[in-house]
């Protein structure tokens, strides 16, 4: 970033020393040249008021400082006297620019290129008569040749300039992204950045992004902590259990209850690390994901059918209510998240519980209510359940098979689609009630 502003400040520069060389040069050249023109004038002016054109030769002896030519021209264009050549060696003078412009308007100018580049020669014709015209010239350098005995000058001037700015620009540069650097070290702490205003909704958004990736990095590191704590007990259990029997200490008994163990374990131990697959892969932001026009009722008919043996299980009773609706969603995903949330319903519940699963359609919205009369759910929890791993009663999650996962699952399937959300009403002792609404498009 440096070395670039560095070389578009150098570039700038450089343009500038140019283009302010050049058009200086250029004016100035303008302003000697209309100098010089009024020069001649003045002199054509005082030869004629003064009538010295009469005995030019004599004039010219007296007084001649500026080294002027002066040239009589006749109106058929015969030279009748110049200063500085034989005016018989000297051809009709009748085309030249100032001398046509001095007979028809009264006065005429020109400047013409000598051969050499180097020099220019200006005219001044004044008209005396309708018979006479009287020619003042002087030659001076050209620009050309002035530029090429200032061009040494010029260039250490540009040099030392080149320097200076070179100098300033290092300086400049240097001020401009102090500030960025600043602002780039310090990303993690809310300054006030007065230098650039306009950046202040970029470092907004970047200490946002800042804050997210530590937070995410926290988590994750949460969570790979718990989920080797998680995977270590299962595993702790079975590899006891193995020992006792291959040691031979367990008795026929004991070997069908530790098999058991082993067995409930490496269940338990599959169950987590399912789950674990399932959130990393609803982690990632899958553009694969294919939404289509999913019935709610039916979805919710098959969940309850799968789950009615497990409800029967555990002595509650779960029964499905309500319309056909159709929202537009991943169908295995909605299928997952009404399991996961009916699952939960019948795990938290009480003896002789009821659990009603209710599709509903309304003008704007289609919902999937999970009503359970279970134990209900306090304020402080409602916000944390959705955490991976949090439990509110961790023996009772672990005892009825529970991961702590099913909610941060559908947590991930909520965020998968926008047209999605979830709200949670429920009361400790009387029940909880979690209410998907799908926003229709
Ligand atoms: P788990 O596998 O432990 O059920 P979840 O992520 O599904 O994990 O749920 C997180 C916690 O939220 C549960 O441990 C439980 O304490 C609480 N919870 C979830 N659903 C209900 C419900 N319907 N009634 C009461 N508590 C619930």
């Amino acid at each position: 970033m440096k070395k670039r502003i560095n070389i578009n400040f150098l570039c700038i520069a450089f343009v500038a020393i140019l283009f302010t060389t050049i058009s200086i040069s250029v004016v100035f050249y303008e302003i000697f040249k209309r100098e010089v023109i009024e020069d001649l004038k003045t002199n054509a002016e005082i030869l004629v008021d003064t009538k010295s054109y009469i005995n030019m030769e004599e004039t010219l002896s007296i007084s001649n400082p500026d080294k002027l030519r002066i040239t009589i021209i006749k109106a058929d264009g015969s030279v009748i006297f110049d200063s500085t050549a034989n005016k018989t060696d000297m051809n009709n003078h009748r085309k030249r620019p100032e001398i046509e412009e001095a007979f028809s308007k009264g006065s005429g100018v020109d400047i013409r290129k000598s051969y050499t580049l180097d020099k220019n020669a200006f005219y001044y014709a004044l008209r005396i008569d309708d018979d006479m015209v009287i020619r003042v010239s002087k030659e001076t350098n050209s620009m050309f040749s002035v530029y090429k005995t200032a061009f040494p000058i010029i260039l250490v001037i540009t040099a030392i300039l080149l320097v200076l700015c070179m100098l300033l620009s290092h300086y400049l540069t240097k001020n401009i992204v102090k500030p960025v650097e600043e602002m780039a070290n310090n990303i993690d702490k809310t300054l006030n950045f007065s230098a650039y205003k306009e950046l202040m909704p970029f470092l907004n958004t970047i200490q946002k992004q800042h804050k997210d990736i530590v937070k995410n990095a926290h988590m994750r590191q949460e969570f790979t902590a718990n989920v080797s704590h998680e995977l270590k007990t299962p595993l702790t259990s079975i590899s006891g259990y193995a020992e006792l029997i291959e040691n031979g200490m367990a008795t026929d008994e004991d070997v069908i209850r530790f098999a058991k163990e082993i067995h409930r374990n490496s269940n338990r131990l599959l169950t987590l690390i399912n789950d674990i697959i399932r959130l990393s892969e609803l982690d990632t932001v899958n553009s694969y994901i294919t939404f289509d026009k999913v019935n709610l009722k039916e979805i919710a008919i098959n969940c309850v059918e799968m789950l009615s043996f497990n409800a029967e299980k555990n002595n509650v009773k779960i029964s499905c209510e309500g319309v056909d609706t159709y929202v537009y969603a991943n169908k295995d995903m909605i299928e997952e998240l009404t399991y996961n949330l009916c699952d939960n319903a019948i795990r938290y519940n009480k003896e002789n519980g009821k659990v009603i699963v209710e599709t509903i359609e309304e003008d704007d919205k289609s919902m999937l209510i999970v009503t359970d009369t279970g134990i209900g759910i306090s304020k402080e929890n409602k916000e944390r359940i959705f955490e991976r791993f949090y439990r509110v009663d961790k023996s009772r999650s672990k005892r009825t098979g529970g991961t702590g996962l099913g909610l941060a699952i559908v947590k991930h399937i909520i965020a998968q689609h926008d047209n999605m959300e979830i709200e949670i009403n429920s009361e400790i002792g009387e029940g909880t009630q979690m209410k998907v609404i799908f926003q229709k498009k």
